[in-house]
Parts: structure tokens; sequence; C-alpha cells
């Protein structure tokens, strides 16, 4: 079986990553201006360089996905299709990720957060929001 790549942290994306593998799904608030990140080492809205790490809410909405039919890597074979897209979470970023559930997504849904875990490292995932 093929080892699924995962991504690898880098500075500024190594509090998002220790927080996904602990299943959680942490933001980094920069201190002067407010800006939520998901990864920074400089905010970009202010050019600070403080930032507190919080949990983000989980909450956001599909801003656009993809269904894919064709394998891109032999370790993702035996899932085909399966749908990714970027989420745009409530607190402003986005990210790319995968979204999970045979169901029709569409662009605006909303979606909450589902830790996943893979090659020993933790994934942000999304489903659909269930109301009520
Ligand atoms: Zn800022």
């Amino acid at each position: 079986m093929t080892s699924q790549p995962v991504p690898e942290s880098d500075p500024a994306s190594a509090q998002f990553f220790a927080a996904l593998d602990e299943g959680r799904l942490d933001l980094l608030r920069c201190r002067q201006c407010g800006t939520a990140h998901l990864a920074a080492l400089v905010c970009d809205a202010c050019n600070g360089t403080v930032f507190a790490p919080e949990p983000a809410s989980g909450a956001g909405t599909i801003f656009s996905f993809t269904r894919t039919y064709i394998a891109h890597h032999p370790a993702f074979a035996d899932r085909l299709p399966y749908c990714g897209g970027i989420v745009e979470l409530a607190e402003g970023p986005r990210l790319f990720a995968p979204l999970l559930g045979d169901v029709p997504f569409a662009v605006g849904a909303a979606v909450a957060f589902e830790p996943q875990r893979a090659e020993g490292r933790g994934i942000a995932a999304f489903r659909l929001a269930t109301s009520g």
C-alpha cells in the first residue's frame, strides 16, 4: 500500500499542524489588528509579528470544490471519487481540505470541521453541517 502524502509544517504553520495532530483546528490571531490566520510569521494585514493561538469554531462555508475521478496519487485510488474544496472559515481564513461524505456539495454550503488522521498526522477535513 502506498503511503498518502501529508503536509509538512514550516515555522509559519507549525502551530496549525501541531494542533491538527491533537485533533484541533487552531487559528493564529494577530495581537496588533485581530486578523485571524492559519499560518503566519508576519500579518498580511498590518505587518504585526505577534500572534496568539486560539481554537477555531470549526464552522465554515464551501468557497469552491471539486470532485475527483482520477487518482493523482496511488494512495487515493481506492477512494474515488472523492471531493476536496476550499473552505472559508467563519473567522475568515481559507484552506483546501477534503470534503467528507458522498453527498452533493455546493458553493456556499455550511460545513463543519472533522479531524482526520493520515500517516500519523492530523488532517483538517470538513463535512456538510447538519441543521438542528
Ligand atoms: Zn495584524
